[in-house]
């Protein structure tokens, strides 16, 4: 079943997917397509070995959809999933995260031609989305898919990173207006950004799209 409710809506999303889908696997990336969050979760699990250790990049999505529960529910707990206690911690459990079995995070964007987006501030999600762990799963809603490279950054940079601001409670001038000023902030979290042009010669690489507006 899928999750919109408006059928013009669901139309659009699945005509969306099936171009970015057809795309990547021309780009040699693995794709699985997700009418909502319930499939998107039971391929997840079909993926996932119980003795796999999981690791995920900060993702609203993936929270969004309740893979973190239902692999806990198997008695896997994913790493970086839960607030960290200290930042020596959080640095610690980051790095671990590159070696694990399998690393789960979702891109900025997907461009109709193939291409995966991603802005971030520290590199454990774009060091992991690239090369590290044994596979790699990309999760994203169809809300995601942009026409070109040009407006997947205009997306990230008017959309997906001020409102990550605002999530994580930033001191930066995007999280106050709501509007990019390109800041110096100390709590910038735009430092690095990465776009895979084609699946990284090394990682076994699987890309979940899901009919269903996820994450920013
Ligand atoms: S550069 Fe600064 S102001 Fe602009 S989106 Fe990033 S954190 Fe916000």
């Amino acid at each position: 079943m899928n999750p919109n409710s408006d059928e013009n809506l669901n139309w659009h999303g699945e005509k969306m997917i099936e171009a970015a889908a057809e795309a990547l696997k021309k780009n040699n990336f693995t794709v699985h397509l997700a009418a909502g969050s319930a499939e998107a979760v039971e391929k997840l699990l079909s993926l996932i070995e119980i003795k796999d250790r999981v690791a995920c990049g900060g993702s609203r999505t993936i929270k969004q959809i309740g893979i973190l529960e239902a692999l806990e529910k198997r008695g896997q707990i994913t790493a970086g999933s839960r607030p960290f206690k200290t930042p020596a911690e959080s640095l610690e459990s980051r790095r671990n995260s590159l070696l694990a079995d399998v690393f789960m995070a979702s891109p900025n964007a997907v461009t109709l031609d193939g291409k995966l987006m991603f802005l971030e501030s520290i590199g454990n999600r774009t060091g992991g989305m690239a090369f590290g762990p044994g596979r790699v799963i990309a999760v994203l809603g169809f809300n995601k898919i942009v026409s070109s490279v040009e407006s997947g950054w205009e997306r990230i940079r008017f959309h997906s990173a001020p409102v990550n601001a605002k999530r994580l409670n930033l001191s930066t001038p995007c999280a106050k207006t709501g509007i990019c000023a390109d800041c110096s902030s100390e709590q910038r979290i735009c430092n690095i950004e990465m776009v895979l042009r084609k699946k990284p010669k090394h990682t076994k690489y699987d890309i979940i799209l899901i009919n269903e507006d996820l994450g920013y």
